[in-house]
């Protein structure tokens, strides 16, 4: 008998954890954190039989539980080889600004590295017992991939976070060869179109261009990993010349995708931008880069503390600066607040910010036309599970697909376990 376990990332973005079960084996795919307060959360998983452990990408929605495994598990992980390196630096992180509360610290970091196995995209690697693992390129962030499960039974494709559309440095999602038997289906931006990449990219360089033609220094939080490297290939792209800065731990991300050439669309285009970027190395660069006019490109994304917020600071009160913020802003963060009120609030003091404000939708999942689009080319399935989304998301998409599709389309419900 073969059964889905949704474990977690139902209706909700967070512990994204989904385990297949059947008579002989088992195969987790993620196993994530939820950053609720006062602490982060994570799914349970209990005993399950000969397990195997998939990791679709580095984010630590997905990875961020992964060593809880290992205090005293021993199931091999795999991924693809930027993810393994990613993972390094995301979870150290996420060990060091956590503190005393997290479950598990450097004795589970070490087990679970001891456990990875690399895979290539497009190589199926045999689990035994019949199970066959394939990953395909997701185009979401470098490493990404979305995840063919074969059992003697079934066939199930898990989209991970996925993104149908390319980017300057990503390919799109390569879709599977074998029409899939269950579909997990993230549903992210299911109720969100996104623009026409290129028309994003024209105009947030002309925001970029105009703000240091009038004198005035651009500040770009972004992501750590994929978003600051993506937004420095889209500069070099069109050829923005000005002084651009790269800083916080967007270094690191940006070191370790240099090290991995095959993954990239147009790794020379990629190799250029982070070559025609200044690296922030010193805190006295820190004190005056600002001061002339340039465009400074540093985490976190939504200005929760790192580097990002300390240039805020330095600009927020000139107009002729600018704050283009290039990711979705979470309610609640010091990014909607900036967005909405004008107001930089980083839990300390509450300042007015004069310097303008913008938002890009640089998303890197596929938007409500290509979910659609994808749900509808697996309308054959057995069962579309919507996964990874807002419940209005999850239940939109899962209700679109049946009604426009007549699909067997639902939206999974975190605990449940369907026997398939
Ligand atoms: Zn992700």
């Amino acid at each position: 008998m073969t059964h889905i376990h949704f474990l977690g990332g139902c209706k909700t973005i967070g512990s994204s954890a989904y385990l297949i079960e059947d008579d002989k084996a088992s195969v987790l795919m993620d196993f994530g954190v939820s950053f609720g307060s006062p602490t982060p959360s994570f799914p349970k998983l209990t005993r399950p039989r000969n397990l195997s452990v998939a990791l679709t990408h580095a984010h630590l929605d997905h990875s961020g539980g992964l060593p809880l495994l290992f205090a005293s598990g021993s199931a091999p992980v795999y991924m693809t080889a930027i993810t393994r390196e990613l993972i390094r630096v995301l979870l150290k992180d996420f060990i060091r600004i956590s503190g005393y509360y997290l479950p598990f610290e450097a004795f589970e970091m070490r087990r679970l590295f001891r456990r990875i196995k690399v895979v290539q995209y497009d190589e199926p690697v045999d689990l035994g017992n019949g199970i066959t693992l394939t990953f395909l390129d997701a185009g979401h962030i470098p490493g990404s991939a979305s995840i063919q499960v074969e059992t003697d039974t079934h066939c199930f494709y898990y989209t991970g976070d996925i993104n149908t559309i390319q980017t300057q440095m990503l390919n799109r999602a390569q879709l599977p060869e074998k029409s899939p038997d269950i579909v997990l289906l993230e549903s992210t931006y299911a109720l969100t179109p996104h623009d026409p990449r290129p028309q994003i990219e024209r105009s947030f360089v002309e925001a970029v261009t105009e703000t240091i033609e009038g004198g005035g220094s651009v500040l770009v939080p972004a992501f750590a990993v994929a978003r600051s490297q993506e937004i420095l290939c889209i500069l070099a792209k069109h050829k923005v010349e000005c002084p651009i800065f790269l800083d916080g731990m967007a270094r690191e991300a940006a070191r370790i995708f240099l090290r991995h050439p095959s993954v990239f669309r147009d790794y020379p285009l990629l190799r250029t931008a982070l070559k025609k970027a200044i690296w922030i190395r010193s805190k006295r660069q820190r004190t005056n880069v600002m001061n002339e006019a340039c465009v400074m490109v540093a985490p976190a994304g939504m200005l929760k503390g790192g580097a990002a917020a300390m240039y805020l600071r330095q600009i927020l009160d000139d107009v002729k600066n600018a704050v283009l913020l290039v990711g979705f802003q979470i309610p609640g963060t010091p990014g909607r607040n900036l967005l909405e009120n004008n107001v930089f609030d980083d839990g300390v003091s509450l300042q007015k910010v004069k310097a303008r404000v913008r938002l890009f939708d640089f998303s890197s999942h596929a938007g409500q036309d290509e979910l659609l689009g994808l749900g509808r080319s697996f309308s054959n399935a057995q069962n579309i599970f919507t996964v990874h989304g807002e419940p209005e998301a999850c239940e939109s998409l899962a209700s679109t697909l049946k009604e426009k599709c007549g699909a067997n389309a639902s939206a999974a419900e975190t605990g449940q376990r369907i026997e398939l």
